[in-house]
């Protein structure tokens, strides 16, 4: 090889990180830039994975030994777009590599979407996460009756997380504003629902699971919609279906209990209309049945009382800084969007598979770098630097990872109890921290 291969990778989620991996690996001496918009690194890891789910967020630790390598930066708090345009990365860099995931929710396109208490996955899951963008996003929990629309574990995290109560939520990185706003709720029931029957959540079994421990609520769902027994065309999908139609099984021989919270797991109803002055009061639902696999509306409607409406119904990206998106991702064929311009991640297939699947994805885009960039840079970009006097230009302050440590090891020093960590929710401390050793 020639140059170094100057690479610019937008994004520090799991394929962002998954492709400089690669890249160190494939394309030995070439330098990495990871530009991210936030301060903290690694994506839906910090914003996205529940709370309580801390040993899935272990991932970040593979993520941290990449970082050792001497020709990986991260550059945080710069956002594309925004801050920096794609022009500007192409002059700098041989590659740039965009990682930005899926960051808007999908809409029902139904009426009333519009109300009050009316929330999409990300905004609400960013909410509790700590997201700089979305600390107000949910201003209060004032509610009894909640309503999660969509079958994945996404529906489940955000109806388990509604429903906990302080000790179960102890080892978790809850943020403040929403511990206060979820462990003072008065909320009475939860209901997920769903557009299909149980044989066609994607629920996985574990989360699925986790309902039988709630302490503060019962969960239930009507028996007569669980079948016997499910046959798939794949093995593995048909023994996870199998598990989990055991376990609603078991969940529909539960009676509601004075006292307790209801979490109610509702199938084969399709939302329609949501009604109320400005704020959400109630939703109809179209019961549906399936024909050839597909959920059809019956004609027959049900109304439930609601004040908190989220729908987890996917993802999807939006034009952001002149990439060509089409079909809520930005078009690409493998990965490659144009010369020297390649995405990975959700925003290359759209918001589907575990943070695992992300890494293979990642290394066979950088198999098409490698090919296309067998020679290594050109030799005429500046890379590194270039960004640096960038950002020194227009006033950028940027954070390093080495910055990210300091947040990192602060945060966990004013973490409370078995917290692992508080999190900071303003982008100004952790920045007014770095720079005054204190917030
Ligand atoms: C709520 C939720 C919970 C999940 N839980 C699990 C789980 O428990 N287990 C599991 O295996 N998978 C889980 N997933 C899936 C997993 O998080 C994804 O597969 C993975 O995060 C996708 O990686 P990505 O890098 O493509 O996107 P992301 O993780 O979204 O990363 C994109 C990064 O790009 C940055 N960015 C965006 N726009 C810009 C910009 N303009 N300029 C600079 N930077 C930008 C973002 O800040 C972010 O850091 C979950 C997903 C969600 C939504």
């Amino acid at each position: 090889m020639g140059n170094a291969l100057k690479v610019a990778i937008i994004g520090s989620g799991p394929a962002g990180m998954y492709t400089a991996g690669a890249l160190i690996d494939k394309c030995p001496g070439c330098e990495i830039d990871i530009l991210e918009k936030l301060a903290t690194p690694y994506g839906l890891i910090r914003t996205g994975v529940a709370p309580d789910h801390q040993t899935t967020k272990n991932v970040s630790r593979a993520f941290d030994k990449i970082m050792e390598n001497e020709n990986v930066r991260f550059v945080g708090n710069i956002s594309f777009g925004d801050d920096i345009s794609l022009q500007t990365l192409r002059e700098i860099y041989d590659v740039v590599v965009m990682a930005i995931g899926t960051p808007k929710d999908r809409e029902l396109g139904i009426e009333g979407e519009d109300k009050e208490g009316v929330f999409g996955a990300q905004v609400f899951v960013y909410w509790y996460n700590g997201h700089p963008e979305y600390r107000n996003a949910v201003p209060h929990l004032n509610i009894k009756n909640a309503i999660v629309i969509g079958n994945g574990n996404v529906a489940l995290d955000v109806a388990r997380v509604l429903l906990s109560s302080t000790e179960e939520m102890k080892d978790s990185d809850l943020v403040d504003h929403a511990r206060e706003m979820i462990f003072d709720s008065p909320i009475e029931h939860v209901r997920v629902i769903g557009r299909r029957g149980p044989e066609h959540a994607q629920f996985s079994t574990k989360e699925l699971s986790e309902f039988k421990d709630l302490s503060t609520a019962v969960t239930v769902t009507d028996p007569a919609l669980i079948p016997d027994s499910f046959e798939g065309t794949d093995a593995k999908e048909t023994k996870v279906v199998n598990n989990n139609l055991s376990l609603l099984r078991d969940y529909a021989a539960n009676k509601p209990v004075a006292g307790k919270r209801l979490l109610s797991l509702d199938f084969l109803l399709s939302p329609t209309h949501i009604y109320g002055d400005d704020r959400i009061e109630k939703v109809r639902f179209e019961k549906n049945r399936i024909e050839d696999g597909k959920a059809v509306g019956s004609g027959e409607f049900v109304e439930y009382p609601c004040d908190l409406l989220v729908t987890c119904i996917g993802y999807e990206l939006v034009n952001v800084g002149g990439l060509p998106v089409e079909k809520g991702v930005v078009k690409n064929t493998d990965g490659k969007v144009d010369e020297h311009l390649y995405v990975v991640g959700w925003a290359k297939r759209g918001p589907s598979g575990t943070i695992g699947t992300n890494r293979l994805d990642s290394q066979r885009v950088v198999d098409v770098i490698v090919a296309d960039h067998c020679d290594g840079g050109d030799g005429s970009k500046s890379g590194a630097k270039g960004l640096d006097a960038y950002c020194q230009e227009k006033g950028i302050e940027t954070v390093t990872f080495s910055d990210w440590e300091q947040i990192n090891e602060a945060e966990k020093q004013r973490a409370k109890d078995e917290s692992p960590r508080r999190k900071f929710v303003r982008t100004r401390d952790m920045l007014k921290l770095l720079r005054e050793g204190q917030v």
